[in-house]
């Protein structure tokens, strides 16, 4: 087996050799918290039924407050843990809709049978919120190593339920599924596939198979952070997959990344770059190398503070082939 120390992988800001800017922001990423009735192995933020953390009134109001103050906010997307099961869901909804914002969900599709949150898909469906669903392949069998047995036919189920209500049908009802590779077991690495042709084989499989309909698909890379990088790192394979990720960096990616016009918010109302960074404690700062926070942000009355995206090793993983974010591949 091949050992390759951190060190020896080319940093990440010397590879782009410049500073990767900031632009105005237009998307505000919020992670509600990392309470989830799943425990993915994939997980980056190692969400699950045992989490606690969440979202705290005090920083939903103030969360509220930006989005009704700054009009240069086009998309409010929820994440988490399962976002439905996060404090702030409901209100950061209502409150982005009254705005004229989209709001996006990212579902894991399996909390709709948990109790008490059975109205989920009619309460997104009123609200005319995009829901984007976690749904890694298309086979049972990968899905349920990945995700938990049983997950595959609670995702079928739910999307039955949403194309029911007009998810994937109606222009207002956005349904996009999301593939994720199987987590490497071995050095024999690849790339994700193609998203237009893996986009084909899974609307012909879930229409034939199950009648489902949805409008796309996202392929989304395992990056190397959380839950991802332990098992990785439990394998010896975690500095290989990352000279992997390098070995097939494409400059064509950078001007795309989801980081460029995105605040990505925890729980506490502290800021980063990205989910990733944020898993990671990499916060994002102002000029003076000081933490930004939702509340500074707010006194100040200007979201475009930062000047300069923070990266790390794992920014090899946005950048490999055709590229990945939370919007699927980006060339
Ligand atoms: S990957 Fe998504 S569904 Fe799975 S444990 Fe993490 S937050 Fe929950
Ligand atoms: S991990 Fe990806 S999204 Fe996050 S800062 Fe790096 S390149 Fe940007």
């Amino acid at each position: 087996m091949t050992i390759i120390n951190l060190s020896k992988i080319t940093p990440f800001k010397s590879k782009i050799n410049h500073p990767l800017n900031k632009q105005r922001i237009k998307v505000l990423q919020i992670n509600l918290g990392k309470r989830c009735n799943l425990t993915c192995i994939h997980c980056h933020v190692e969400a699950g039924p045992k989490r606690t953390e969440e979202l705290s009134p005090e920083i939903c109001q103030k969360l509220i407050d930006v989005i009704n103050r700054f009009h240069q906010i086009e998309t409010v997307d929820l994440t988490g843990g399962a976002p439905e099961m996060n404090y702030g869901f409901r209100p950061l909804i209502e409150a982005a809709r009254n705005m004229g914002k989209q709001v996006i969900v990212r579902s894991n599709l399996t909390i709709y049978f948990e109790p008490s949150f059975e109205d989920i898909p009619e309460y997104c469906a009123k609200h005319q919120v995009r829901i984007i669903a976690s749904f890694p392949c298309y086979l049972e069998d990968n899905v349920d190593t990945q995700r938990g047995k049983g997950v595959y036919n609670d995702s079928i189920k739910a999307l039955r339920i949403l194309n029911k209500i007009g998810y994937g049908n109606d222009s207002n009802l956005r349904l996009d599924l999301v593939y994720n590779p199987p987590i490497p077991r071995d050095n024999n690495f690849i790339l994700i596939p193609s998203q237009n042709r893996l986009e084909k084989e899974y609307k012909k499989k879930l229409k034939n198979d199950f009648n489902i309909i949805f409008n796309s698909l996202f392929t989304i890379i395992n990056m190397p952070v959380g839950r991802t990088k332990k098992y990785l790192q439990n394998k010896y394979l975690y500095f290989s997959y990352l000279e992997f990720l390098k070995s097939n960096y494409n400059e064509l990616t950078l001007s795309h990344l989801m980081c460029k016009n995105q605040l990505s918010i925890d729980y506490n109302g502290n800021i980063y770059d990205c989910d990733f960074n944020q898993t990671e404690d990499i916060f994002s700062t102002n000029e003076n190398g000081e933490p930004l926070t939702i509340k500074k942000l707010l006194t100040l009355g200007n979201l475009d503070i930062i000047k300069t995206i923070k990266t790390a090793p794992y920014c090899y993983g946005c950048t490999a082939g055709s590229g990945s974010s939370c919007r699927g591949s980006l060339v």
